[in-house]
């Protein structure tokens, strides 16, 4: 059984919400959101249609204008007050990321602090936007440049961070003053729709426009989404997920030349020179990997590790992994949960199979464990073919292949060998190595000794088709606003 407490479990909204009220869905459709450790459902959630769709566009819409002329403080308080409530039902937020997601219980908590951290970031920005006033430089008149939200925004979110995808956009969209319609992952929708009922309640509260947030879970993710990119009444679209729907949403989203803003897939390099303090790399590795089961798109995909310490590090990993509890995320001392379905499972079985079929050697891991749920070993591969799959896909699971390089330029030249760009990591304890890192990698964000990258206030994104846009930090906020010059 879900360890949802009861009362939270009766609380939680499971329908669809547009202008401020939770309804079910047309023609009362629902879908089944499955706890991913034990395949129990947990709930029947609102199967939005495209009808639907439309009706809560309409409802941002319908308060986009009102929405604009709030005062960037008001907009600034309410955000705050949502931050505060949600860092109050911290353990409520946890509880059900972990039933949905999987997550172990401490990583979902860290999770919601991360998330949380957006509303409070942007409830700083909200009230610092600025303009630009200034002579033009042939003096025949004044430049006045200032910003206005870019309008309601549709905004699309992955299953893997079920509370920190979703206010890492909402955050900034609310803080420049557009409204918002959310389609959450059919996996995991709960957390998201958790989060709009605080801000509903909390704008109801404090008398603000009932149809700022609005949501829709569906199981026709495709059906709902297309006919909104091509209403004239949407004017943004932010998309987080897998490159594959990026390109297909891009397109359907050159019709009406909608402003977008896309953080894609990853294969993030995890590279380890010669001069590495080797024990702080392992620390590293373990969390680039591991966090989510390797189920993040900023996890270190491949670990690229210099000759001379290729075999130590792969041993030492692998003796790491293999000692790691794997199990229900609600269980005190698991550190790692399940993948989120049995096709997640599935595809990196075979992405093991393939390594192995070309040489690989699995140090530790390489299957499932007994037993329900959707579950795969921390697994480390040595002495993988850089044709392997394992490598060249992004993995989405506890598997770490290792392939050795003999110096710094075959280094750099394996990172970039992939259409991705969005992480990457490096240990060095040379400064002048770990500036050429930085220069040399193509990759939007990268660790220097560190095997994490996330922060609220930091320009989260990727270069390549890793994405187009940045979320969190200054840039985060530029995404929901539109630049208008006055000649004066
Ligand atoms: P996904 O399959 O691309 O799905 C992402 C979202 O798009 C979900 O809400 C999904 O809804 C929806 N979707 C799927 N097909 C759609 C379509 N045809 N039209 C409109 N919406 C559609 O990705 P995922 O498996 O959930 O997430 C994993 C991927 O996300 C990985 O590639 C990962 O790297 C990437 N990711 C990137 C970042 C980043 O910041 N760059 C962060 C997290 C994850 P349904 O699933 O309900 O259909």
């Amino acid at each position: 059984m879900s360890s949802l407490s009861p009362a939270l479990a009766a609380h939680l909204p499971t329908g669809m919400l547009a202008d401020g009220q939770w309804t079910a869905a047309s023609g009362g459709r629902t879908f089944e959101v499955v706890d991913p450790a034990t395949g129990e459902v947990l709930f029947d959630v609102a199967d939005a249609s495209p009808e639907d769709g439309r009706r809560a566009l309409a409802s941002a819409a319908d308060v986009a204008s009102a929405w604009r002329g709030v005062a960037p403080r008001e907009r600034s308080e309410l955000l705050r007050a949502v931050y505060e409530r949600i860092v109050a039902r911290s353990g409520a937020f946890a509880s059900l990321i972990t039933a949905e997601c999987g997550k172990p219980l401490a990583e979902a908590r860290a999770e919601v602090t991360y998330g949380a951290d957006f509303l409070r970031w942007y409830a700083e920005q909200a009230v610092r936007v600025e303009g630009l006033v200034r002579t033009a430089p042939a003096g025949a008149n004044r430049q006045i440049v200032h910003r206005r939200p870019v309008g309601p925004a549709l905004l699309i979110t992955p299953w893997n961070f079920p509370i920190a995808m979703a206010t890492r956009k909402i955050g900034p969209a609310l803080a420049a003053g557009c409204p918002v319609v959310i389609k959450p992952a059919h996996q995991t929708p709960l957390t998201t729709m958790l989060v709009a009922e605080v801000i509903r309640s909390e704008a109801a509260e404090r008398g603000l426009p009932p149809g700022i947030v609005n949501v829709v879970p569906t199981a026709s993710s495709g059906d709902l989404v297309a006919p909104l990119l091509t209403d004239d009444r949407l004017r943004k679209l932010s998309f987080t997920g897998s490159t594959a729907v990026g390109r297909t949403l891009l397109q359907q989203a050159a019709d009406q030349v909608l402003r977008t803003s896309m953080e894609l897939g990853g294969n993030a390099p995890f590279v380890v020179f010669a001069d590495a303090d080797l024990d702080a790399a392992l620390d590293g590795a373990t969390v680039a990997k591991l966090r989510n089961a390797g189920q993040s798109c900023v996890a270190a995909n491949r670990f690229l590790v210099h000759d001379s310490v290729a075999r130590e590090f792969a041993q030492r990993l692998a003796d790491r992994f293999a000692g790691l509890r794997v199990g229900r995320g609600d269980v005190d001392g698991v550190d790692v949960g399940p993948l989120i379905d049995a096709e997640a499972v599935e595809k990196v079985a075979e992405l093991v199979d393939d390594a192995t079929d070309r040489g690989a050697q699995v140090l530790t891991g390489g299957g499932r464990p007994d037993g329900p749920g959707t579950f795969f070993q921390p697994t480390v591969l040595a002495g993988v073919d850089t044709d392997a799959r394992v490598v060249r896909e992004e993995i989405f699971g506890p598997v770490a292949p290792v392939v050795a390089f003999a110096d710094d330029d075959e280094a750099f030249a394996l990172a970039n060998d992939t259409e991705y760009g969005l992480a990457a990591y490096a240990y060095t304890t040379s400064l002048e190595r770990a500036l050429r890192v930085g220069a040399e990698i193509d990759a939007g964000m990268i660790g220097i000794n560190r095997g994490m990258v996330s922060d609220a206030s930091a320009p989260f994104g990727g270069m390549k088709q890793s994405g187009l846009g940045r979320e969190g930090g200054e840039a985060g906020l530029e995404e929901y606003l539109e630049t208008v010059y006055v000649a004066l």
